[in-house]
């Protein structure tokens, strides 16, 4: 029929507007945090919403990841990265470089001394981020990263990478939460397998010194 295209398509607009009613009443006092600044928006929500930014702003997700971050202890400043280099083997479009520390004889140091995202190649696929046997790697929130120019601006160096553990664990409190509870979990069986390998040294110790007693004293008898 004429016009059918036309209908379904105004139809579709009108549905729309009309669950963005039923998603305001549904969600009203909850979506608008902050006094209208902070908007929360589930995935499951149908209606078509517009956020005035950048006066307005959504909050984000959990799990929304944008670049790269490298996370390095508070208190310590210490690094978690230990520059093995997986990240960069798995990311996908390359564009990773990391450079190892060394000493002054040329021995590796497990450390970045150098450590780069080029931030225009990469997808945000969070690959690297899975894939760190160390968690020193992990995907920001942060998309405010608009610069003028693409070179050298968005090839981001180690100091414009790092955050300390604190913001990470603010960023994702469940993913922290339930990484504590495992390296937690790590350090108990680390003391009782050292524990345990004490008492295993202790015991073949007096062993030894039992069988030499013994070897003395039947020397002093023959
Ligand atoms: S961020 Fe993780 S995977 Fe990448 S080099 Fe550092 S420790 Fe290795
Ligand atoms: S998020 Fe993906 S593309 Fe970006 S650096 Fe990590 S692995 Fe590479």
């Amino acid at each position: 029929m004429f016009g059918k295209g036309i209908l379904r398509g105004l139809g579709i607009t009108a549905r729309h507007l009309l669950e963005t009613y039923i998603d305001d009443v549904k969600r009203i006092p909850s979506r608008y945090a902050y006094d209208r600044r902070l908007i929360k928006q589930p995935v499951e929500e149908r209606g078509i919403f517009t956020i005035q930014y950048p006066e307005e702003k959504r909050v984000l997700p959990e799990n929304f990841r944008y670049i790269p971050m490298l996370i390095f202890d508070d208190t310590t400043g210490e690094d978690r990265c230990t520059s093995c280099g997986i990240c960069a083997k798995v990311c996908p479009p390359q564009c990773i470089w990391i450079l190892r520390e060394e000493d002054e004889k040329g021995k590796p140091i497990p450390r970045p001394a150098e450590f780069y995202i080029d931030i225009s190649i990469c997808m945000g696929c969070g690959f690297c981020a899975e894939f760190c046997p160390f968690d020193a790697i992990k995907m920001n929130h942060d998309y405010e990263i608009a610069v003028y120019r693409r070179f050298p601006d968005l090839v981001l160096n180690k100091d414009e990478l790092s955050v300390p553990a604190s913001y990470y664990a603010q960023l994702y409190p469940t993913a922290w939460a339930e990484e504590e509870k495992r390296r937690e979990e790590e350090r108990k069986k680390k003391e009782a397998r050292a524990k345990a390998a004490a008492a295993r040294k202790a015991l073949a110790a007096k062993k030894k010194a039992a069988s030499q007693k013994a070897e003395a004293q039947d020397g002093e008898t023959s």
